[in-house]
């Protein structure tokens, strides 16, 4: 049984040619299941009744399940999906006066270990598919529906959720595909935003095929604090990133580089630190942008946040050397939706077994 919303517009066209149906019937699919929502394949008016009759016999419509949909008093929503066996992952919707913006995860916990990400602290446990990405695009979306101009709610997309996308390239691009596919949410390309730890290959790969907006989490000016806070940076260093960005922007010149940096007290916030990290970027030479965070404490983690002026500091170091600087807004505090607390049910195979390599490419437990 094929679960349609495993595959992009290219995948549902080799997936029709293989049964024997006509390949068009896939941008009929794609509109039914994506822009009206409908999972009844005999609700599909348009399909013709053969084809319509014969689909609950080869595919289905398998989403996640909500099972918990918390409102914070800021407007931030979260919601807790299961993707079965006992695991949960999160989604975040955060509404903004000129944009809301829908943050998905991609894994179930993270190999990744950063040590002040409360994901990371969970373990791994697998790769989503791509129908398990896109399906909280569509879950939430018919959550939030419309607003009363018919705008629809959700106009931005950030994989910045559990779990680091570039380690799961293979589920990620269709998931990509779909939501950048007018027949399907049609969002611009620079509506969706994929943040990495920083995985050099996979980086490359991206750009090849499907070059959304990159955010980049560097948190640190220098190789031997981001091998700590980062540890995939013991793998992939400064030196190498930097040119990875360098490359990513190659094909899109007046694209920019978002570098996403958790402000822990002490630790990499000086002004000493700020003014390394405009060397360290003023060498790279490319467009880029800086996102502070305000770290947001989890039980057992050794970090504290920030003080807001020592943030305030540090941000206009960068803004006078010249690098457009934003401070993130906690959001969600009362619900943990807040960026890095994300903590959904993650039955760690990483540490139990120790037999997974730190990073993996090829979804696991695909449910197709
Ligand atoms: N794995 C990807 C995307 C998910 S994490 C990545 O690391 O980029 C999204 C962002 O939240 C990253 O920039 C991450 O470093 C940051 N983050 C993780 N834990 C955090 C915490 N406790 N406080 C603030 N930001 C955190
Ligand atoms: Fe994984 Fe990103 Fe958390 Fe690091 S910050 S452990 S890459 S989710």
């Amino acid at each position: 049984m094929q679960n349609l919303l495993d595959l992009d517009l290219a995948g549902l066209k080799a997936w029709l040619a293989q049964i024997g149906e006509k390949p068009f019937r896939a941008n009929q699919l794609l509109r039914w299941i994506y822009q009206r929502g409908e999972t009844d394949f005999s609700a599909m008016s348009d399909l013709a009744r053969v084809f319509r009759d014969r689909l609950p016999m080869v595919a289905e419509i398998r989403l996640p399940t909500i099972v918990s949909d918390k409102l914070s008093d800021d407007g931030t929503r979260k919601f807790l999906m299961d993707v079965g066996a006992s695991n949960l992952i999160e989604t975040v919707f955060i509404p903004e006066s000129d944009r809301g913006t829908l943050c998905i995860s991609t894994q179930v916990g993270c190999a990744l270990d950063c040590s002040f990400c409360s994901t990371g602290k969970q373990g791994f446990n697998r790769n989503l598919t791509t129908a398990e990405i896109i399906g909280q695009l569509w879950l939430a979306n018919r959550a939030l529906g419309f607003d009363p101009a018919g705008e629809r709610i959700i106009s931005n997309v950030v994989i910045m959720g559990m779990g680091e996308p570039l380690a799961n390239f293979d589920a990620l691009v269709p998931a990509l595909n779909l939501m950048l596919d007018d027949h399907a949410y049609g969002l611009s390309r620079r509506r969706v935003t994929v943040s990495t730890s920083g995985i050099v290959p996979a980086m490359d790969r991206l750009r090849e095929a499907c070059p959304t907006a990159l955010a980049v989490s560097l948190h640190a000016p220098n190789d031997a604090l981001r091998d700590v806070l980062v540890p995939i940076n013991q793998k992939y260093p400064l030196t190498e990133l930097m040119a990875a960005c360098k490359r990513y922007l190659d094909k899109a010149p007046r694209d920019f580089i978002t570098f996403e940096y958790v402000m822990l007290e002490g630790v990499n916030d000086s002004p000493a630190q700020a003014k390394e990290l405009v060397a360290l970027i003023g060498k790279a030479g490319f467009r880029c942008k800086f996102n502070l965070i305000p770290f947001n404490p989890f039980p057992g983690s050794p970090y504290r946040r920030s003080p807001r002026d020592r943030i305030s500091t540090f941000a206009n170091i960068l803004i006078g050397a010249g690098y457009v600087t934003t401070v993130r807004k906690t959001r969600g505090d009362d619900i943990d939706a807040a960026c890095g607390q994300l903590a959904g049910q993650v039955q760690d195979k990483t540490r139990r077994t120790r037999q997974l390599p730190p990073i993996i490419t090829q979804p696991h437990g695909s449910t197709s």
